[in-house]
């Protein structure tokens, strides 16, 4: 493809893009195609000789396009979003025109020093004290693939900072903490790294929030047992519930293990720090005051495409300490000077995107007015679906909504057997089994996406808003599915 070609070609797919969008209102949101389709469309080996790209991108409509789960849908509720603005693809579009892998400050300064502004633009936004700033010269932050790829550099360097003050520590009794509702970053850092993870148990009574005692406990008993505890994972805002660990009294018993790295995943739910309205809910006061490292995805509630995951770190010489190798055909004169940021020395891969392009397209085209209308709007839609939900006879929240997620159940009216008989509650475990039978109606349609989830044993169901075109019309519409899908399980339901 030449230069013209590609023009016409680029016209063309910004074209069948925006046709997309406007589309997709009218699309299924789960496709409807079984495990293997695609094997039956495409050849199994590449082509011997190259092929016309209009056949490629017809193609791409033909076959790729019918097997996608539509993630911009406005009824798409499942998981969490992964909400996407034109501004972001097209901050993608022009990182990919100049594909360099950025790894240190010579390889295209714009990229790191962009990275470099945008970071402390994301940590003004998001309110973080000015010691995780780049310009604070000692903290910093950082854009990473995911927030896993954070977790693990965030267990990385507390490693080595913690092998470094007790150098004669073995590796097999060192323990990273998180809690039965931590996401499984936490348990795969240790599969990784050949760690110990002890997750430690959360109460619904909590809102499954980690306690202070608790952690105090699982400390007193590892320590005396010589075990030694290195990093805990905090999170605010927890994949199944939005539960939010309670960090201040994580603060006081931390105050007793200067050690213990203390690291915050809000994947999701750090978006909505934007807001000050939200702040003393996430605990942005003791993010700010203790923790060691803080990251939470640009790429799920806030607004710019996948991928964009934030790591803020207190003192980056962790970073640098822990994962600075630097061969001679690496050497630069800023880096020796040490007068430069070398991003490769900040995460796990040496090479890197150019993620901070869409990041500052995305924050300048919203300005902080704007993206704080987005999250409100969401959370405000979250608050709707609630009230539809308290307004039914046969469903119920299983936790206090957080944010812009609520999980909820069916939990019927009781009814009697008979006229005689008085109406007797339903089993937990009979309870449970009519939620599967509402979750597996929800889940074989296609005109809206939600996920399960099970609070220690308790199955429930997740809705959390977040794509930019779903409005109250969308909202009220997953409510009537949900209701009638609740229905009709308690009807075939042998209670
Ligand atoms: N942390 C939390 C709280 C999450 O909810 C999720 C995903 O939903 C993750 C981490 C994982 O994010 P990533 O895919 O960026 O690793």
């Amino acid at each position: 493809m030449d230069i013209e070609q590609f023009r016409k070609a680029g016209y063309q797919a910004i074209d069948r893009i925006c046709d997309y969008y406007y589309s997709l209102q009218n699309r299924d949101v789960v496709p409807r195609v079984e495990p293997g389709y695609l094997r039956e469309h495409i050849p199994l080996q590449p082509p011997e000789e190259g092929e016309d790209f209009q056949v490629i991108a017809d193609d791409y409509h033909k076959f790729i396009l019918p097997g996608l789960t539509h993630w911009q849908h406005p009824s798409f509720f499942a998981y969490f979003p992964t909400a996407s603005t034109f501004e972001g693809m097209l901050g993608d579009l022009y990182a990919s025109s100049i594909p360099n892998p950025g790894f240190n400050w010579l390889s295209s300064p714009a990229c790191t020093e962009l990275e470099n502004i945008v970071m402390d633009w994301s940590a003004d936004l998001l309110g973080l004290s000015s010691a995780f700033h780049n310009a604070s010269g000692i903290g910093g932050g950082v854009l990473q693939t995911t927030a896993s790829d954070s977790a693990l550099v965030a267990v990385v360097a507390a490693r080595s900072k913690y092998q470094r003050a007790h150098p004669t520590a073995k590796m097999e009794d060192l323990v990273i903490y998180t809690t039965s509702q931590t996401h499984s970053l936490g348990a795969k850092a240790g599969l990784i790294l050949g760690l110990q993870v002890r997750s430690l148990d959360v109460k619904l009574e909590d809102e499954l929030a980690l306690r202070g005692e608790v952690l105090r406990t699982a400390l007193e008993e590892d320590v005396g047992r010589g075990r030694r505890p290195f990093i805990l994972i905090v999170t605010v805002g927890t994949t199944s519930t939005g539960a939010v660990d309670n960090m201040p009294e994580i603060r006081e018993v931390a105050k007793d293990y200067p050690d213990l790295w203390i690291h915050v995943d809000a994947a999701w739910a750090g978006m909505a720090l934007s807001c000050p309205e939200t702040r003393d809910k996430l605990y942005l006061e003791e993010i700010n005051a203790f923790a060691d490292s803080f990251c939470t995805n640009f790429h799920k509630w806030g607004l710019v495409n996948f991928d964009c995951s934030t790591l803020w770190v207190r003192e980056r010489r962790n970073l640098t300490e822990a994962l600075d190798i630097t061969p001679v055909f690496l050497r630069t004169k800023q880096g020796d000077a040490g007068t430069v940021i070398d991003y490769r020395n900040w995460h796990l891969a040496l090479g890197r995107r150019f993620r901070s392009l869409k990041l500052w397209f995305v924050l300048r085209s919203y300005g902080v007015q704007g993206f704080q209308k987005y999250i409100r709007r969401c959370i405000d839609l979250n608050q709707h679906f609630v009230k539809l939900i308290q307004s039914s006879s046969d469903l119920a929240l299983a936790t206090s909504p957080s944010l812009a997620l609520s999980v909820f159940r069916v939990v019927p009216k009781p009814r009697s057997p008979s006229p005689s008989q008085p109406p007797s509650p339903p089993s937990f475990d009979s309870l449970n089994d009519l939620n599967r039978i509402f979750y597996g109606r929800l889940s074989a349609r296609h005109d809206i996406m939600l996920t399960q989830t099970s609070l220690n044993g308790m199955f429930c169901v997740r809705l959390a808003v977040g794509a930019a075109a779903t409005t109250e019309e969308h909202i009220e519409g997953a409510f009537r599915i949900v209701e009638s899908e609740a229905n009709a399980a308690i009807e075939t339901w042998d209670q």
